[in-house]
């Protein structure tokens, strides 16, 4: 049996420490599953701050519910290690992705199956200790996905860069049947977006980053056309290039910004769906939402169904596996840093 070791928040705004505990006992319908790995992901900086940035000074804070030493991570796959006495059909020893979007199970959204839109969630390294640590303790085996034969190093981040790239792009459907889709942002999730559209869509989707190293590495992974949002001159190539606008653009980024270009880039009845949650604020012309017939749509991660879909997708052999980097758990602050610093292309994995 190892140690259970945790790379722990332990003050908002202060680098993670490492911590230690008794190794958890599942009880009830709770399973134990030893990390093999966590993602690091753009969402655990916001945690780390305690707050995200709503524009000028406003901020929403995001420090109540949460008990200090806290364990961040949410991209988990792992082994089934132990199961409590009512945890039906585990099996020990089995490889699985951990699905963190755990909801209350008793409010409208849970019972509509939205555990991700839950207001009294148990997020799993949001709201309750998550996998940046040897252990994860999960409320119940229906939240365990196999992926055999996926790397662990894959499987962890489609649980989160995956699903919300997903999610994103099942809102863009039947838009995506009359145009090209623009991925905004090449981070994690954007990139994982990219694999996804070329696996949902019929023609490659075109991608828009203000980092030229990831504009490249999107070429390379079969992006139609690159864009750099931040050349004046971007709106206009965009609009030739599609003969008169978008109709399905995601936005990975969300800041103003971001926004800015996703929508002044729309055709008529045009929609973007925004995961990203950068942050500032922005301003529309509230005549032109009628006048263009546009929607703007927000969406949070994804369902449990969604996750075992693009679990599916995976192990079919559909998406192509985006860059990933794997570090050792010690790591975990430094990760995050260049993950802050806009250092990382693709996926950062914390292998334990
Ligand atoms: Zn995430
Ligand atoms: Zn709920």
């Amino acid at each position: 049996m190892s140690q259970f070791r945790r790379q722990s928040l332990v003050a908002y705004g202060e680098p993670l420490r490492e911590t230690f505990a008794d190794r958890p006992a599942p009880r009830g319908s709770e399973v134990l599953v030893r990390v093999a790995c966590c993602g690091v992901c753009h969402s655990d900086l916001h945690v780390q701050d305690g707050y995200f940035s709503l524009g000028g000074d406003r901020r929403l804070d995001i420090t109540k519910d949460r008990a200090l030493p806290f364990t961040l991570g949410h991209e988990i796959a792992g082994v089934i290690e132990a199961a409590g006495e009512s945890a039906e059909g585990v099996v020990l020893g089995r490889e699985v992705a951990v699905y963190p979007w755990i909801g209350c199970g008793a409010c409208a959204a849970c019972r509509a199956g939205e555990e991700n839109m839950c207001s009294a969630h148990r997020h799993l390294g949001v709201g309750a200790d998550g996998g940046f640590a040897t252990y994860v303790l999960v409320p119940h085996p229906r939240y365990l996905i196999d992926y055999a034969p996926l790397p662990a190093s894959f499987a962890g981040p489609l649980m989160c860069s995956g699903l919300t790239a997903y999610a994103a792009l099942s809102r863009l459907r039947s838009h995506a049947e009359r145009g090209p889709v623009l991925l905004v942002g090449l981070g994690g999730v954007g990139m994982m977006g990219l694999a996804l559209a070329r696996a949902l869509f019929r023609q490659p989707p075109l991608v828009a980053d203000i980092d030229p190293e990831k504009r490249q590495a999107a070429l390379a992974a079969g992006a139609a056309q690159a864009f750099d949002p931040a050349d004046p001159q971007a709106r206009r190539a965009v609009i030739a290039a599609t003969r008169g606008g978008l109709y399905a653009v995601c936005d990975f980024v969300g800041s103003d910004k971001s926004l800015e270009f996703a929508t002044g880039i729309l055709a008529r009845g045009g929609k973007v769906v925004v995961s990203g949650l950068l942050g500032g604020s922005f301003s529309f012309p509230a005549a032109m939402i009628a006048i263009k017939a546009i929607a703007i749509e927000g969406t949070l991660t994804g369902t449990l169904a969604q996750a075992r879909e693009v679990i599916a997708l995976a192990r079919s052999g559909q998406i192509a596996p985006i860059p990933t980097q794997a570090r050792p758990l010690d790591e975990a602050q430094a990760a995050l840093e260049d993950l802050r610093a806009g250092r990382v292309v693709g996926r950062t994995v914390l292998a334990i």
